[in-house]
């Protein structure tokens, strides 16, 4: 995939009894590696087969400790340059409008932050109130509106997906109602990834779906964390504290779906109470004043290094 990256590795292993490791580092590797997505490539792929010497074989056992040392050894180099480079969070809402979105859309003016919105067009056209919300979010530039189908599967997610070529006609639908600008896609009930070089697939119910979406010109995306809360009362499942550590380890352990890069996922209804809007605000908060993440739109991600 990245032959020019592969090629330029200098690391040789010699053979003989243990393994001598001879390499330009990857932190100098990185040095006069530009290329985009480098740091990524190593960060997935982090061993290159060794050039073994037939006249001393080695044992399966030294081998695989070698793989686990290597395997080791870049992640923990590639962690260090990533770790100098920016980081991207992405709040994503779904199953709006719905009460609560009028609030985020408030919020996310009120803290200068990008959100991204994935719509249920069924919803905005359940009361004249939720159609105005639909609106707020169009006509907010911090506000990115997506595609989570029109019925939302009638949360009957294994009998949407039986049949891909309804399924389909949903979201279209659901884009010709809402006037939606972006191929962007999330599954009802499904973390469901395929963009660029990526599929990845939670429940094989709705890969077709999903592979037909992707076959006609859309990405789909899922998330790597999930908050929820209350929507009544407000009271968190997770606390505030909670989430933003989950965040937290999921960029610095590189264990997001994209490194540097992490997906939050939360539910428009969450936020329908004081209480719960205080969560989000504060949530907000403690990124801004603790981290440097930025706040991004999913058309813009995943940000590779
Ligand atoms: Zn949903």
């Amino acid at each position: 995939m990245n032959t020019k990256a592969a090629s330029s590795l200098t690391d040789t292993v010699v053979v003989d009894s243990s393994f001598v490791i001879d390499s330009t580092s990857v932190v100098k590797d990185t040095a006069v590696q530009k290329e985009k997505g480098y740091l990524t490539e190593r960060w997935r792929n982090p061993v290159q087969v060794p050039v073994l010497d037939t006249l001393n074989p080695i044992s399966k056992d030294s081998l695989a400790r070698f793989v686990r040392l290597e395997r080791r050894r870049v992640r923990d180099s590639v962690t260090q340059e990533l770790d100098k480079l920016p980081k991207h969070v992405y709040f994503t809402f779904d199953d709006g409008p719905l009460i609560g979105s009028s609030a985020i859309d408030s919020i996310s003016k009120a803290k200068n932050i990008k959100i991204n919105a994935f719509l249920v067009g069924r919803h905005a056209n359940m009361s004249k109130r939720l159609k105005k919300d639909l609106q707020r979010y169009k006509d907010n530039t911090l506000v990115e509106c997506y595609n989570h189908s029109y019925t939302h599967a009638g949360n009957r997610f294994n009998t949407f997906y039986s049949n891909p070529v309804s399924a389909y006609e949903d979201f279209e639908k659901n884009e010709l109602d809402l006037e939606l600008k972006h191929k962007i896609v999330r599954l009802p009930g499904r973390n469901i990834w395929i963009y660029d070089d990526i599929r990845r697939i939670d429940l094989k119910s709705g890969a077709s779906t999903a592979d037909m979406l992707y076959t006609n010109g859309y990405k789909i995306y899922g998330w790597d964390v999930e908050w929820r809360i209350h929507s009544a009362s407000g009271k968190p499942v997770q606390s505030v504290e909670e989430i933003y550590t989950r965040i937290r380890n999921y960029m610095n352990n590189k264990s997001s779906m994209e490194p540097n890069n992490v997906v939050l996922l939360m539910h428009d209804d969450m936020f329908q109470s004081k209480k719960g809007q205080q969560l989000l605000s504060s949530l907000i908060d403690t990124i801004q004043t603790t981290t440097d993440y930025k706040f991004e739109f999913i058309s813009d991600y995943p940000f590779r290094y």
